[in-house]
């Protein structure tokens, strides 16, 4: 069975005021149809560009996709040109980015603004679009929607104005939804309205989500699988569960240590002591060997790349079985 989407062997550059780096260093990832993927990573290790690669919306003078292959149903959009990743994004995948107010059009009632959209890509009437539209802001939880649809976008609070970003963002029904750290903005009672609103309509419509996330208690309450991230490229992914219940990369591992009840939202990822590395100078051998408790003299000379673990589950490390069973080695991560 093919993934619904697939990004292999990611590489991007960017050229920055200090000189060029590497942003994503071989990122690796799928999401199957219906499922969730959660992203996982501190901020800097390249979640968002990740994303916005995939989408094609990396900014053109400055970034640079220098390897790597994505697949939209089997199709590989990264090889062709960037007008086929605007049609899929325009109907099979949507995007929801932190900042509501960049997502609209601050001059346009936000009615207006979904309306358009079964216009353009469904040729509807005016009269079935805007009722389309009310129906669209009624599905994601707003009071009133036929008098709210008349309002512009800064007449609402921050969560219903994320709720509109939502219906706009599914209203052509898409099989995959990007959501970047989508409540992040929010205060904690309404990001735990809006993913349980995510969750819902996810359920709903089938499609699969990728939720990109620094948020443990997230993550523990609406994924399926995880990718974790560190310094610009996935050191683990996997099932949910598997990856909470045995890490197999010390990074991983010191992050669920980090943190005291995984299970409550809010819970944020508490760094690992030392730093993430600087894109510029980037560490020989293992990205995380700076950093790494358990590491060896190899680690310093050699990169590790995902491998299998167990079934469905991989990380990047040499030593990555030891790791996810013998607790006495890694005894230091915590
Ligand atoms: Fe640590 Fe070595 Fe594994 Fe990297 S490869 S995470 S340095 S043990
Ligand atoms: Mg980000």
């Amino acid at each position: 069975r093919q993934p619904l989407l697939a990004v292999d062997d990611l590489v991007v550059s960017f050229d920055g005021p200090l000189g060029t780096y590497r942003a994503l260093n071989g990122v690796s990832f799928h999401v199957d149809a219906g499922e969730t993927l959660a992203i996982l990573g501190e901020s800097g290790s390249g979640k968002s560009v990740t994303v916005r690669a995939v989408m094609a919306l990396l900014p053109r003078h400055s970034a640079r996709v220098e390897r790597g292959t994505v697949r939209y149903a089997g199709e590989e959009i990264s090889a062709k040109p960037v007008r086929r990743t605007r049609e899929l994004s325009a109907t099979e995948i949507a995007m929801v980015f932190q900042d509501s107010l960049t997502a609209l059009n601050p001059v346009v009632r936000v009615g207006q603004q979904i309306a358009e959209l079964f216009r353009v890509r469904q040729r509807l009437s005016r009269r079935e679009a805007w009722q389309r539209a009310v129906a669209g802001l009624d599905r994601v939880g707003i009071p009133n929607a036929a008098k709210r649809a008349h309002d512009y976008p800064h007449q609402f609070s921050g969560g219903m104005r994320q709720r509109v970003v939502i219906a706009m963002a599914l209203a052509l029904r898409p099989r995959l939804l990007i959501a970047d750290e989508p409540t992040t903005a929010l205060d904690v009672t309404v990001q735990a309205q809006i993913m349980d609103l995510l969750r819902e309509l996810r359920e709903a419509d089938g499609m699969a989500m990728i939720l990109i996330t620094h948020d443990l208690g997230v993550v523990a309450d609406v994924a399926d699988r995880v990718a974790i991230m560190y310094a610009g490229t996935v050191v683990e992914s996997g099932p949910l569960r598997q990856v909470y219940d045995a890490p197999a990369h010390p990074y991983t591992r010191g992050l669920m240590n980090s943190v005291p009840a995984p299970d409550r939202p809010g819970s944020r990822l508490t760094p690992i002591e030392g730093m993430p590395p600087s894109p510029l100078h980037p560490p020989t051998g293992c990205p995380f060997h700076p950093r790494c408790p358990v590491a060896r003299a190899n680690c310093r000379t050699d990169r590790p790349t995902l491998r299998i673990v167990a079934a469905g589950h991989q990380a990047a490390c040499h030593y990555a079985q030891e790791v996810m069973t013998g607790v006495d080695t890694v005894k230091g991560a915590a």
